[in-house]
C-alpha cells in the first residue's frame, strides 16, 4: 500500500472520531470531496488517465445516441423549445459528435437549448472548450433545469453513484463499512446494523444497493411524465445481482478499492433491474436494459464504420478496431448496455426490442 493520501488521512480522523463509514460514504467522499475528491481534481479520462469510455474511443458512438436523440424527439412529436440534457458530459467529447448527428435535422438543433448536469469544475472547463459554441448552460443537478421537455443522455455516470454494500453473516445482515486496520491505515469491517435487511441468501453473499441510482432515475422520470421527453442511460451493468462489484482503477490498470482514496476511479456495476423498478414506480416506462452491441448495431453503427472507412481508406483498419470494442461480445458490447425511460404510452425508443415475445407462433 502507499503513502496515505490527504484525504486518507481525512477520512482516517473522521472514523477515529464517529466511526467506521459506509461504503457508501467512502465511495462518495473518495470521489466527490470538494477538495480531494477524484471528480474534482482532474481529468481522468482517456489514453493518459484511468480509463477511457465509449465516446473517447470513437466518434461513431456520440454520432449513434445524437440519432438516438433526433429520433426520439420526432417521436414525441418534435417539441419546441426542448432540452438537450447530458449528466456526466466528461470531456463533452459525446455531445460534441452528437451535435454534429443532429444536424441531419435543423430543427432540432433550432428547437434546442444545451444542458450539461456536471460536478467537476476541471470537466465543465473542458466541456466549455468543446461545446462553448452551443451556448451550454451547466447545473449541479436536475432540479434547474427548465420546465420544458427534455432528452436527456448519460453514459458512464450511474456507475459513480455511490452504492451500500450488505454481508450475509452467520447472524443476519451486516452493513459493511470502511474502518481502520490496527496500523491505522483504511481496512472494510463488516459489522454495521444492516437496516432493513435485504432478501435471504446464504452465508458469505454480498448484495449492493445504490438508493441514489434509483433516486435520480425517479427524479427523471418524473421530469418526463410533467414535462415530456425521455432518456437513455448507458452504462456497464447486469439485470439482478451480481456480488461485490466494488472495483478502483488507476492508470488502466486495477487497484484495492482502499488504496489512495481521491487518486483512482471507483465505481461499481449498475443494477438495471432496480432502476426498472424505480422508473416503473414513479409511472413512467423502463425500456432494456439491451446490450450495448446490440443497441448500436440497431441504430446502424455497422454501416456507420463501411461509410467512414470507404470514405478514408488508411483507417480502415483503426474503425474496424474502435467497431470491435464498442460492440463484441467480450469488448464492450455485452457488459455496457443501454437503458431508457419513456412515459407509458410510447412507442419502443430506437434500438430497444419491440415488445414482442421471443416464442414461435405459427409452426
Ligand atoms: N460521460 C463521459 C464521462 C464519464 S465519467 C464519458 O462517457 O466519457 C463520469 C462523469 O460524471 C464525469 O464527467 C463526472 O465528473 C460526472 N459525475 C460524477 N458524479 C456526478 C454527479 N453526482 N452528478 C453529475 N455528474 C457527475
Amino acid at each position: 500500500m502507499s503513502a496515505p493520501t490527504p484525504l486518507e488521512e481525512e477520512l482516517a480522523r473522521r472514523i477515529r472520531s464517529s466511526g467506521p463509514l459506509t461504503v457508501a460514504e467512502f465511495m462518495a467522499m473518495a470521489l466527490q470531496d470538494p477538495e480531494h475528491g477524484y471528480y474534482r481534481t482532474a481529468d481522468p479520462l482517456g489514453r493518459a488517465g484511468d480509463f477511457v469510455t465509449a465516446p473517447e474511443i470513437s466518434q461513431m458512438f456520440g454520432e449513434m445516441l445524437g440519432l438516438w436523440a433526433v429520433d426520439g424527439w420526432r417521436a414525441d412529436g418534435a417539441p419546441a423549445p426542448f432540452a438537450l440534457v447530458e449528466m456526466g458530459p466528461g470531456r463533452g467529447t459525446m455531445m460534441a459528435d452528437m451535435l454534429r448527428a443532429a444536424a441531419v435535422d435543423p430543427d432540432f438543433g433550432a428547437a434546442m437549448s444545451l444542458h450539461l448536469v456536471e460536478t467537476s469544475p476541471a470537466l465543465r472547463a473542458r466541456q466549455a472548450a468543446r461545446l462553448g459554441g452551443s451556448r451550454p448552460r451547466w447545473h449541479d443537478d436536475l432540479e434547474s433545469l427548465p420546465p420544458v421537455p427534455l432528452i436527456l443522455v448519460a453514459n458512464e455516470l450511474l456507475d459513480a453513484l455511490p452504492v451500500h454494500q450488505f454481508v450475509r453473516g452467520p447472524d443476519g445482515w451486516r452493513e459493511r463499512g470502511v474502518g481502520l486496520d490496527p496500523e491505522g491505515r483504511l481496512a472494510f469491517v463488516d459489522d454495521l446494523p444492516a437496516r432493513p435487511p435485504p432478501d435471504e441468501a446464504p452465508v458469505g453473499s454480498v448484495v449492493e444497493r445504490r438508493p441514489a441510482a434509483a433516486a435520480l432515475v425517479a427524479a427523471v422520470a418524473h421530469r418526463i411524465l410533467s414535462d415530456g421527453g425521455r432518456a437513455l442511460f448507458v452504462d456497464y451493468g447486469y439485470a439482478g445481482g451480481a456480488g461485490d462489484t466494488l472495483q478502483a482503477l488507476r492508470g488502466h490498470a486495477r487497484v484495492p478499492p482502499l488504496d489512495g482514496p481521491g487518486t483512482a476511479d471507483l465505481s461499481a456495476h449498475v443494477d438495471f433491474a432496480a432502476l426498472a423498478r424505480a422508473a416503473e414506480a414513479a409511472g413512467a416506462r423502463a425500456w432494456g436494459p439491451v446490450r450495448q452491441g446490440e443497441f448500436l448495431t440497431a441504430l446502424g453503427i455497422v454501416q456507420r464504420a463501411e461509410r467512414l472507412a470507404a470514405a478514408r481508406p488508411d483507417r480502415r483498419t483503426t474503425i474496424a478496431a474502435a467497431l470491435h470494442r464498442l460492440i463484441a461480445a467480450g469488448a464492450m458490447g455485452t457488459l455496457f448496455k443501454a437503458f431508457a425511460v419513456t412515459r407509458p404510452d410510447a412507442p419502443a425508443p430506437a434500438g430497444f426490442a419491440m415488445p414482442v415475445p421471443d416464442e414461435e407462433q405459427r409452426p
